[in-house]
């Protein structure tokens, strides 16, 4: 099912895992033409936050940021489909959810800027690494 198609990562973040709504998001993909091809809970310590966010290191919120990724259990997963990367970041909605369309998870779920309560990748080459991170090659389904 997911062989030779579009695969990205996505990740629901610690203030969405709390609020309860693992559910609520998953069938977001499930009825928006993205199917899971692997998923698990990790619960991240800050260096495994500081290492999947940094891109972000210079920036003046990742400490808070890392902070908060790793303040309690996350649920990471490689979802795939026909442009799966742009089709996740459309259901995620904007960064900040007071911009975020009606709708989407984070106008649905986010706190705030950064307790927003999801992560898509934003590129094919970031959701190459981005997966990488998190799932070797044997734990993701293709079939
Ligand atoms: P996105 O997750 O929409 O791709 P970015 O890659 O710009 O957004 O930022 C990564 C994450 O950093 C965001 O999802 C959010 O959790 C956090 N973040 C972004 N901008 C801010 C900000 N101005 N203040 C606090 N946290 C932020
Ligand atoms: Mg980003």
């Amino acid at each position: 099912m997911c062989a030779m198609i579009e695969k990205t990562l996505s990740i629901i973040k610690p203030d969405a895992v709390a609020k309860g709504v693992i559910g609520q998001i998953v069938a977001t993909f499930e009825g928006n033409g993205l199917k899971i091809a692997a998923m698990k809970m990790v619960y991240l310590s800050k260096r495994e936050a500081e290492g999947f966010y940094a891109v972000h290191r210079e920036r003046p919120f990742f400490g808070s940021l890392t902070d908060f990724m790793s303040s309690g259990p996350a649920v990471v997963m490689v979802l795939c489909g026909e442009n799966a990367i742009a089709r996740n970041r459309e259901l995620m909605g904007a960064t900040n959810p007071a911009e975020a369309d009606d709708g989407t998870l984070r106008k649905r779920f986010a706190s705030n800027i950064e307790q927003n309560a999801v992560h898509g990748s934003d590129a094919p080459e970031t959701a190459r690494t981005e997966i990488a991170y998190f799932f070797p090659e044997l734990e993701i389904v293709n079939g």
